[in-house]
């Protein structure tokens, strides 16, 4: 831990990026670009704002990349344009400031032994620190992604081999990165030491497969074969996997809980627990927690369904299908400007008025975080004829932003760091309001842990080297 919670800064600058993505790698299969596609396809959720793949073959190295989901940057043609039997393929989103194409990855560079590629899941946290370095000794960035830090990290390296400059580049980085890259036809993958996002290895046929999920490999037709443990680095040439030597170890790994809780799909299983089984342990413990006199249990869809289910079976309320989502609005939907205050939720979710009216409601959620979504939802409930609103959130308030890769908003903004249990529940007018205590979540997936809680306790287990030292964007290079 580096710093006691009210030390930590508010948050990041805007001007720094803060990244969610999902990462694909392939090895030795033939069409690796279209099986690439696939992976991004089932990865949409960690990334919705640009898509790139690199594909690799004996004439080299292309990529392709663009602004939007998946299918969006992607057609046949385009997949056709990029042959080979190797790939490196990125989803990403980024907040507002940091959305330009050049940021979109895989990253590609010439290098001395070939082409190099980079996809980068996880957020940098001495970034800025290492950028204004290389930039003192005469390095031109392209993009504001921290990612680009790696690329010069790598080419400046003074080891003779590869592998060599690579682990080199490695050891100087904090934070968290879960990395596919490619030099030649070489892949690589490597985890921090901490382990803050997942990575996990698969095969197919007679090659190698590499992705953020497993969700990935579900679609890719990939068998799951093991997670890459925190500080693994893995070379992949020729059908041939190769342990290189871990990075040096920084403590207790720390994978991130709220993967668990909201980012991650519920059909993927991470660090060797099921996601779905993970958040019912998460929605049962809550019913043990905090017990509703209720008629129904109403999830927030698709993020709190596993954990509504938890609670369902735990309490003995019957589960209804009480909210519907429409899932049509992105992200980066952009409100016409006269609307109301709940016209996004109202665009994202609606209730069935036939499940709520007349009943006493718990509705479970998976995370607060500003409190926009839980205030317009109760009130659509409400407006829908429910008796009682019981709300219910299957993880602790969420009170400190993430550095670690995870998009949450600036600390001011963050209602469970503004407000008390019982001043969050009076905003909300609800009946009765329950978060999930940090030690009933830990204690549910018990057997995988410790992980990284700082978005709940500010335990922040990876220095943040860059807000400590105050840096943005602005201050470290031209042209930003
Ligand atoms: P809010 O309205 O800001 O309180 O958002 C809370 C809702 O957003 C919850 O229903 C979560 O499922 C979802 N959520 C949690 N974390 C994130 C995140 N990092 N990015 C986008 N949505 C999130």
């Amino acid at each position: 831990m580096t710093a006691a919670p009210e030390d930590i800064p508010s948050d990041h600058s805007d001007d720094r990026p803060h990244e969610e993505c999902g990462v694909v790698g392939i090895s030795g299969i033939d069409n690796a670009a279209e099986l690439a596609f696939l992976g991004l396809y089932a990865l949409q959720h960690r990334g919705q704002e640009a898509a790139g793949i690199a594909a690799i073959s004996a004439q080299g190295t292309k990529l392709h990349k663009g602004i939007g989901l998946v299918a969006d940057v992607f057609d046949a043609g385009q997949l056709v344009q990029l042959p080979g039997s190797s790939a490196v393929a990125h989803v990403r989103y980024s907040t507002a400031g940091a959305s330009r194409i050049e940021n979109a990855q895989p990253i590609m560079v010439r290098y001395f032994d070939g082409d190099l590629v980079i996809a980068h899941n996880g957020n940098l946290t001495n970034a800025l620190d290492l950028r204004a370095q290389l930039v003192e000794e005469g390095a031109i960035f392209q993009t504001s992604s921290d990612s680009e830090v790696i690329v010069h990290l790598i080419a400046r390296s003074r080891h003779k081999t590869v592998d060599g400059q690579i682990e080199d580049a490695l050891t100087h980085l904090e934070g968290a990165f879960s990395l596919v890259m490619s030099v030649g036809d070489t892949l690589y993958a490597a985890r921090d030491p901490r382990g803050f996002r997942p990575l996990i290895l698969g095969r197919k046929d007679d090659g190698y497969v590499i992705a953020s999920e497993t969700c990935a490999f579900d679609i890719m037709g990939a068998e799951y074969v093991r997670d890459l443990a925190p500080g693994e680095v893995l070379k992949i040439r020729n059908g041939h996997l190769e342990e290189l030597p871990s990075l040096p170890p920084a403590g207790q790994p720390a994978p991130c809980i709220f993967e668990l809780v909201y980012f991650a799909r519920p059909d993927s299983r991470l660090w060797g627990i099921s996601v779905d089984r993970a958040r019912r342990a998460f929605g049962r413990q809550l019913a043990r927690e905090h017990p509703a006199d209720a008629d129904a249990v109403v999830s927030v869809p698709d993020s709190a369904n596993s954990a509504g289910l938890g609670y369902a079976e735990e309490s003995g309320i019957p589960f209804e299908l009480g909210l519907l989502r429409n899932h049509y609005v992105g992200r980066t939907f952009i409100e016409p400007s006269q609307t109301d205050r709940d016209f996004g939720a109202r665009m994202k979710y609606n209730p069935v008025k036939e499940v709520v009216a007349g009943k006493r409601v718990v509705v479970v959620d998976d995370s607060v975080v500003r409190g926009t979504t839980s205030l317009s939802l109760v009130k659509f409930i409400r407006e829908a004829g429910a008796t009682e609103v019981h709300f219910r959130i299957a993880s602790p308030p969420v009170k400190f932003p993430c550095f670690y890769g995870i998009d949450m908003p600036r600390r001011e903004e963050l209602i469970g760091s503004r407000m008390s249990v019982d001043q969050i529940r009076a905003r909300l007018k609800v009946d009765s309001l329950g978060y999930l205590s940090l030690e009933g979540m830990e204690g549910a997936v018990a057997e995988q842990g410790p992980f990284c809680n700082a978005c709940f306790s500010g335990n922040y287990t990876a220095p943040l080297v860059d807000v400590e030292k105050g840096l943005a964007l602005a201050n470290v290079g031209p042209g930003y």
